[in-house]
């Protein structure tokens, strides 16, 4: 056994320390990033938020709506290949710039993508995701998506430490997904004991990454548009969104009514009521369990993009950045006591 005593931390544990600015206004900021991806040398350019591949966030309906703000939706891998066909006829070229294809590692999962991508060849983004990402089988398979699709840019995920980062890149991903356990109906930690605070995770990860040219996406734990810029700060190029994208109109998950309020269900792609829906294609997905949880009816998801872009762009005044970009090379993170964070949390 072996303890590492460096302190490892979340967004929780942060602030943003203010800087001097020359900026007047937040409508100043430019929040759209451009990203030259290291396998393909392709180039993207749009806001680097991305709609989680869960079937309650990552749906068409989300992908129609935020592909008109210049946002990602990772689809998720339920929907079968006519369901495909059929969303996608009559699209434009700029649309397939803002949605994911998501898949599993299994042999069937393997045979469906290879079905979609050939039909489509105009989509972009494969995102390879399980549960846990330190797999040989993994990385096997990221290797063998690398030759099988060599123009497409490839998302694998999830890990949390530099090394790995590091070993999924070479095997041929462009984007690497970060984050084991921090997710809102993630009950990893809980069941499994395994985990790695987020900021230090995306913080270690985006170093290792941007040494080989890489890009990452922090993965989970957002609550606030606050803790969406912390996750840039700290050098994630995108963040993955799933609980702060559910609960709109675009989102999944049933409807529920309760004393005169709207609720939706969101749930984990491993919970329960997952593998209930999808009846035992979820369990190889995530190999450990989540929950589901009612979340408030939110409206349509533009209004809570604008939130979180409001937020984010006045963090980037705030320490006197005027591009995303900027963010983190402008970021002195002070640490903090959790009750500090929650009285300015309010
Ligand atoms: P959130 O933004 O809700 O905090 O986190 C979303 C992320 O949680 C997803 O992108 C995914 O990585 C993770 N996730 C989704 N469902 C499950 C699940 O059932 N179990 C675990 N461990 N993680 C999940």
């Amino acid at each position: 056994m072996r303890i590492e005593n460096e302190i490892k931390l979340g967004f929780k544990d942060v602030m943003f320390r203010p800087k001097r600015s020359t900026l007047k206004s937040r409508s100043e900021v430019t929040i759209e990033r451009e990203f030259t991806f290291l396998h393909t040398q392709k180039k993207w350019s749009g806001v680097p938020l991305i709609a989680a591949n869960m079937d309650t966030v990552g749906t068409f309906e989300m992908a129609e709506a935020l592909s008109k703000e210049k946002i990602i939706t990772a689809i998720h891998k339920h929907y079968s290949v006519d369901e495909w066909n059929q969303f996608l006829a009559g699209k434009s070229d700029e649309f397939y710039q803002y949605i994911a294809l998501s898949t599993g590692t299994g042999k069937a999962d393997e045979d469906k993508i290879k079905t979609i991508l050939d039909a489509n060849p105009k989509i972009q983004f494969l995102c390879i995701d399980v549960a846990n990402g330190y797999s040989e089988h993994f990385v096997q398979f990221v290797k063998k998506a690398r030759e099988n699709f060599p123009d497409r840019i490839i998302i694998a995920g999830n890990v949390v430490t530099g090394e790995m980062v590091e070993e999924l890149i070479l095997a041929g991903a462009d984007i690497i997904k970060v984050g084991i356990g921090p997710g809102s109906v993630c009950t990893t930690r809980v069941k499994t004991g395994v985990g790695y605070p987020q900021l230090s995770a995306i913080i270690e990860c985006a170093d290792a990454a941007h040494g080989l040219g890489g890009q990452i996406i922090g993965d989970g734990g957002c609550k606030v548009p606050g803790d969406v810029a912390k996750a840039f700060g700290g050098g994630s190029d995108f963040v993955m969104l799933g609980g702060m994208f559910a609960g709109h109109d675009e989102s999944g998950g049933e409807i529920v009514e309760e004393n005169g309020k709207t609720f939706r269900l969101f749930y984990g792609m491993s919970s329960q009521t997952a593998m209930d829906k999808h009846s035992g294609g979820v369990a190889e997905y995530r190999a450990s369990e989540g929950k589901t949880v009612k979340v408030e009816y939110k409206g349509p998801v533009s209004e809570t993009v604008k939130d979180i872009l409001g937020g984010v762009r006045s963090t980037c005044t705030y320490v006197g950045a005027s591009k995303l970009k900027e963010l983190s090379k402008r970021t002195t993170f002070i640490r903090v006591q959790e009750q500090e964070n929650q009285v300015f949390n309010g």
